[in-house]
């Protein structure tokens, strides 16, 4: 693997995804027989803390697990992947956290128990403060309590490190919370949840417009195969179109749209110039099965022509 010396911390979820596979859903109080069960390792910190070293930064995961075999599997499924876990505490009255997926005729039903990363607090943040001080970015998302994600932004900042948030899934954001991050990365509906604003016509540019105008420092806008959009305080704002590919599981896409932009910022580029990569590994995932197993490597980004 080719280390590029870029380091990034993320503070958030780990879950196992339980996936049940079966010829229909059941109806209630029904019991009827399964065709599979797949256990796979998810959370939307853990797969951008996995997607980030396989782009080549070096990478820190700061969250919690229950004391069970689902825990050790995540911490393991981490380190394999040459993530540092020791920021992932190990929580003696809560397990590890869950989402129970149905797949059935094409559709998918899902029920997600948080646990563990339920109970990440400001002190597990604080506890885990040398890690975000050796980062270069720090990355957020909302799988975690809110207070958490305030201490983390918050200190990230004062830290002068880069701070994005990935604001999923969608939640209202506290006041205040805004002006301690660097980069926020909505998709759209994420956008339009966060700013009331339909996203028709002009409503794109006008809804990145205010989350500026809320505190954040820049805004870059996922907009699924159509690639994404980027606004910065007195720039022209730049879409970059999506790549062609095959679309076989888009699940992971947020993810590694956001460990690639993590990993570029780390290393000084520009937003531009990281969201031209972050578009090209998240095209990548799209042609794979999987949220981590489907993320790319930095030598599979580079030579990604197209
Ligand atoms: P999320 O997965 O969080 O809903 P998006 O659907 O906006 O986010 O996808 C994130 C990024 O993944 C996009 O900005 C784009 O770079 C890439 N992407 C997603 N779907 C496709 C696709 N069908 N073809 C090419 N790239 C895609």
């Amino acid at each position: 693997m080719n280390r590029t010396g870029a380091t990034v911390a993320v503070v958030g979820s780990l879950n196992m995804d339980i996936v049940v596979q079966a010829g229909r859903a059941p109806r209630l109080g029904e019991t009827i027989l399964g065709e599979a069960v797949h256990f796979i390792p998810g959370g939307k910190g853990a797969n951008q803390a996995v997607a980030a070293t396989r782009l080549g930064a070096r990478s820190a995961m700061v969250g919690a697990v229950g004391r069970d075999s689902f825990g050790q599997m995540l911490r393991k499924s981490l380190i394999d992947q040459g993530v540092d876990d020791s920021g992932v505490r190990t929580s003696e009255s809560e397990t590890t956290g869950v989402a129970s997926i149905l797949l059935a005729e094409g559709d998918n039903s899902i029920i997600v128990v948080p646990g563990a990363n339920g109970g990440l607090t400001p002190a597990d943040v604080e506890g885990n403060r040398g890690l975000i001080e050796e980062a270069d970015v720090l990355l957020l998302q909302l799988e975690i309590p809110m207070e958490a994600v305030e201490a983390a932004a918050c200190l990230g900042r004062q830290a002068g490190k880069k701070v994005i948030l990935n604001p999923a899934p969608a939640r209202e954001l506290p006041a205040g919370l805004l002006s301690d991050i660097d980069v926020i990365t909505p998709n759209q509906s994420e956008l339009e949840l966060l700013t009331g604003i339909s996203l028709d016509g002009e409503g794109l540019k006008a809804a990145m417009e205010r989350l500026l105008e809320r505190g954040a420092g820049r805004v870059v806008t996922t907009l699924g195969e159509d690639g994404t959009a980027i606004l910065e305080p007195g720039a022209d704002w730049i879409r970059l179109s999506g790549h062609r590919v095959k679309a076989v599981d888009t699940t992971g896409a947020g993810d590694a749209f956001n460990a690639g932009l993590a990993c570029a910022l780390a290393e000084g580029r520009t937003l531009p110039e990281a969201a031209a990569f972050a578009n090209k590994a998240a095209a990548l995932a799209v042609t794979r099965l999987g949220a981590q197993a489907g993320m790319p490597t930095r030598e599979e980004v580079e030579g990604f022509q197209q």
